[in-house]
């Protein structure tokens, strides 16, 4: 039998013997790295398993392979840092084995390149185009990058939605991973708010509730860099909030590297414990600031040149979207894709200022006289309802009040991009479960009444006043 097919058969025979949450949770990431006449070894993704499999299957382990192999193995859990170790333990110790080491360090070379996959490797720091505004949060990033856990940490790094954190710290990451064997992981808030959450939720069996526990520690502290997106959603998640404080101060006080961003400054998020922004102030801060003028410039320039270059774009034409289509990039991004897709439909070879007006006038005229902020439905909602913005995001539980701030609720779900997480965070910070529920209430009460509708078209109309 070759490894492969003894390795299937194995997790067939595990399969059979455990549930499959069991089976989920502990042995479907396993790896078989090698098999020899003495040992097998299988690679772990986080110490939890190892500590798990050994006290409570190991048994099972061996009698499984026993039936397959017919002999009796050594079996191994590890890592792939502490097999590393290993290996270059036994090349001290028996320098005639070289050549099988060097194949088995073959094998966990590639284990440590598929392991490098969270990461979207379309974001680099090469194109991340740089200017006065966020030439110091480029460079701290790189500096990071450069010497992770040694210089800034933690990073913390703000600026508002669309002006290139996440592709940051997307640059750092792959950095890191083409340079050396570091373990990095980045994480949304959200991802790691709905983990915690599923995984502190009682299963009825409170061992299997510590297992899971401690899983999820394992994952955030067995990593050399962590880098956690949107923290600011953190706001509304106390229990969470503790949990992210301990995943901090144990990677924080192994040296660790920390880099954390954030839609705002570490004084203006709301809803934290002064501990945890304590903690954020402890590095560097690095903000990013709008791009000015001739970096939006440039950044078009960049896009466009990863487009057909048959098109031809005047330098009119990109001043005009430099200057009409806002300031968060992503949004500049989408209306340079309209303007292609709009030259491929007509066939157009030589954009006139004139196409370019028609192709982007929805896109210019949502950017420019519509602001379907959160704050602007806020204000026309309390203003409709003789309501204030506060009463909106207040606690106070009349009809009236809870009606309003519904309506609310909905507008910035049907009318915004914006997730519930961000929603509930502008409503004083109230779960975002509230959001949903708020939500579905109005969608469902306005199918049977005319009378919501109507004010709900009154109150679109004036968003746009
Ligand atoms: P944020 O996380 O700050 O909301 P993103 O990193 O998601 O923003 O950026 C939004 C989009 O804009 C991405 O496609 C990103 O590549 C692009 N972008 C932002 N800033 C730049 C820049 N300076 N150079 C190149 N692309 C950028
Ligand atoms: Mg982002």
């Amino acid at each position: 039998m070759d490894k492969e097919k003894i390795w299937e058969k194995f997790l067939e025979q595990i399969n059979q013997r455990v549930s499959v949450v069991t089976f989920n949770t502990w042995f479907k990431e396993l790896k078989l790295l090698t098999i020899n006449d003495k040992d097998i070894v299988i690679i772990v993704p986080y110490l939890a398993h190892k500590n798990h499999i050994i006290n409570n299957y190991m048994e099972m382990v061996e009698e499984i392979f026993l039936e397959l192999l017919g002999v009796v193995h050594n079996i191994i859990f590890c890592l792939e840092s502490e097999y590393k170790e290993r290996l270059e333990q036994e090349r001290i110790n028996s320098p005639n084995m070289n050549n099988l080491i060097n194949e088995s360090q073959e094998v966990i070379e590639k284990f440590v390149q598929e392991r490098k996959t969270n990461l979207n490797d379309k974001y680099t720091f090469e194109n991340f185009v740089v200017g006065d505004s966020n030439r110091f949060a480029f460079s701290s990033c790189l500096a990071v990058a450069q010497n992770p856990g040694k210089l800034y940490n933690p990073l913390f790094m703000y600026g508002k939605s669309g002006l290139g954190k996440t592709h940051l710290m997307h640059a750092i990451g792959n950095y890191i991973n083409a340079t050396s064997d570091l373990k990095v992981l980045y994480i949304t808030t959200d991802e790691f708010m709905n983990e915690f959450i599923s995984i502190t939720k009682d299963s009825g069996n409170k061992e299997e509730n510590l297992n899971y526990i401690d899983l999820f520690k394992s994952k955030y502290r067995d990593v050399d860099v962590l880098m956690i997106d949107d923290i600011q959603f953190l706001g509304s998640a106390t229990v969470t909030q503790q949990e992210f404080t301990n995943t901090f101060n144990s990677l924080y006080y192994n040296d660790k590297q920390i880099i954390i961003c954030s839609d705002r400054s570490v004084d203006d998020l709301k809803m934290f414990a002064d501990r945890l922004k304590t903690r954020f102030n402890w590095g560097l801060k690095a903000i990013i600031a709008v791009p000015e003028f001739e970096l939006k410039v440039k950044i078009i320039k960049n896009k466009i040149n990863n487009y057909d270059q048959t098109l031809e774009i005047s330098d009119e034409i990109i001043d005009f979207i430099a200057s009409n289509c806002g300031s968060d990039v992503r949004n500049i991004e989408g209306a340079i894709t309209r303007l292609f897709a709009y030259a491929a439909i007509w066939g157009i070879k030589q954009l006139t200022l004139e196409n370019t007006l028609e192709a982007l006038d929805e896109y210019t005229n949502n950017m420019l006289y519509v602001d379907k902020s959160i704050n602007k439905i806020m204000s026309v909602v309390a203003n409709y309802f003789n309501l204030t913005v506060d009463d909106l995001k207040g606690k106070k539980r009349s009809k009236q009040v809870a009606n309003a701030r519904m309506i609310a609720m909905y507008l910035c779900r049907t009318l915004t991009d914006e997730t519930y997480p961000r929603i509930a965070l502008e409503f004083g910070g109230r779960d975002h479960s509230t959001i949903i529920h708020g939500y579905e209430k109005i969608y469902e009460d306005i199918k049977n009444n005319g009378e919501l509708e109507k004010i709900i078209n009154e109150l679109k109309l004036k968003m746009s006043e």
